[in-house]
């Protein structure tokens, strides 16, 4: 399938535009497939979200009907297996369980409602009252009444693998070209194929586009005249200094889930799951990990916004969140914060697959919050219909025609 000697340097037979995991993942499998690919990322691979981001993986398994969301986690999560122990890329992956702290009754009674129901959907999730989830994470503050296991929960280093499919992929003959802004995209006339221009003023060519832009997406569709549903919602992390090891699972809480699940106010058009809306914080969010060097790294805070720079007061309730669950944090200052923008749609589905109406041109985008977990997989199945002309059947809840009519939002002033 290589498409062979080219006269010009510069055409391939795939163009993928974005060196996150969502672009590095799918040209690695295009490329193991045997296709020519070229990969244009303006920044650095894993410049962006997929290497800003905690590295957690809230794994629940299969179940007993495998869904798009449990295939693309439990699917990706295979991945980093291979890639840690059969490819031998030190990712950090650890496979030690994830946990979400319970703090009040009413999360008591959501936590029990929703582990019943995925137990009975075939799903690896357990309750634990107060002195179990004490027993399993002895850290957790007094106060806590219990939390929910996540046994196959896991965390790994996201820049690590990011960069790792990008060299994969390298490996496979792609051509993994960072530092290249792409400022002009084209369509010839007769179907002919797609010409991409960079800000330096080259030019590439292929057949096919895969546009993996994560949250510039609305940017970079709007250059072909396409409106893709995406938001850039800022998601911010901070971190300790290394310290002795006290936290042995990825943690959460449950506070944002049932806040998220209660409130189904989030019309087709805005994105749901946002600690604010309208500028009033609505509801914490928090998730997070101890490293291998024994730094703690914990986030939440998530806000539609086009200001990249952490805000200090989301930071400051997050950390009181974080203290709330386990104490031993009041000792601890933050030495560093950080954010990036996550790419959302407004119901939380990623969009994977073709665009209706142009020759071969695909798209992967809207991984929302799940990118790092679920981004592997969803690259493996957009390189697969690619490669075979077929689509997954599971890939129709990712249909991007499912989110047309949700097209239209104002999110005017974001640039990236
Ligand atoms: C703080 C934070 C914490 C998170 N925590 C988790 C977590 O614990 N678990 C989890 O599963 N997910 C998490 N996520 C979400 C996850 O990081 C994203 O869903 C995922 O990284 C999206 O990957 P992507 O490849 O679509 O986007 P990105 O990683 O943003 O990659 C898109 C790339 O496209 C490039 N690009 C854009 N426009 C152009 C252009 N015109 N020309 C060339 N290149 C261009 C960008 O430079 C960028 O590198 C978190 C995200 C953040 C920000």
């Amino acid at each position: 399938m290589k498409a062979g000697a080219m006269a010009n340097d510069d055409r391939s037979e795939v163009l993928v535009l974005g060196g996150g995991i969502a672009g590095t993942s799918t040209a690695y499998y295009l490329a193991r497939y045997g296709h020519d690919v070229t990969l244009l990322e303006r920044g650095e691979i894993a410049g962006a979200a997929s290497g800003l981001n905690a590295g957690t993986i809230w794994a629940v398994g299969w179940g007993t009907l495998p869904t798009l969301d449990s295939t693309l986690s439990m699917g990706s999560l295979e991945m980093f297996q291979t890639f840690q122990f059969e490819l031998d890329y030190d990712l950090g992956f650890r496979q030690g369980g994830s946990l979400q702290v319970i703090q009040t009754e009413a999360e008591y009674q959501f936590a029990s409602e929703s582990v019943r129901r995925l137990t009975t959907q075939g799903f690896h999730v357990e309750l634990c009252d107060a002195r179990d989830a004490r027993t399993i994470e002895p850290a957790l503050s007094d106060h806590v009444l219990g939390c929910v296991s996540y046994p196959l929960g896991a965390s790994a280093d996201p820049a690590a693998i990011t960069r790792a499919f990008a060299a994969e992929a390298q490996r496979h003959g792609a051509r993994i070209l960072p530092g290249h802004d792409v400022t002009a995209l084209a369509c010839g006339d007769d179907g002919a194929g797609y010409t991409v221009t960079t800000t330096e003023g080259r030019v590439f060519s292929a057949r096919t586009l895969v546009l993996a832009a994560g949250a510039w997406s609305r940017q970079v569709g709007a250059l072909l005249g396409l409106e893709l549903p995406v938001f850039a919602v800022r998601g911010q992390m901070w971190a300790t200094a290394p310290t002795a090891r006290r936290l042995f699972h990825s943690i959460g809480a449950v506070e944002s889930a049932r806040y998220w699940h209660a409130d189904p106010a989030g019309s087709a058009t805005t994105p749901l799951e946002l600690t604010h809306w309208e500028g009033a914080r609505r509801t914490r969010h928090l998730y997070g990990q101890q490293l291998r060097d024994g730094t703690i790294i914990i986030g939440g805070d998530r806000q539609l916004s086009d200001d990249a720079t952490p805000d200090p007061e989301g930071i400051a309730a997050n950390h009181a969140h974080a203290r709330e669950l386990f104490p031993f944090l009041r000792d601890l200052p933050i030495q560093r914060t950080w954010a990036g923008w996550m790419p959302f749609t407004a119901r939380l589905e990623p969009i994977i697959g073709k665009i209706s109406g142009f020759e071969r041109l695909y798209v992967l985008t809207g991984l929302s919050s799940s990118g790092f977990e679920q981004g592997p997989m969803a690259g493996k199945l957009l390189a697969d219909y690619i490669h075979t002309g077929e689509a997954a059947p599971l890939l129709a809840a990712a249909d991007p025609m499912r989110q047309v009519s949700a097209l239209a939002h104002p999110q005017a002033g974001f640039s990236g």
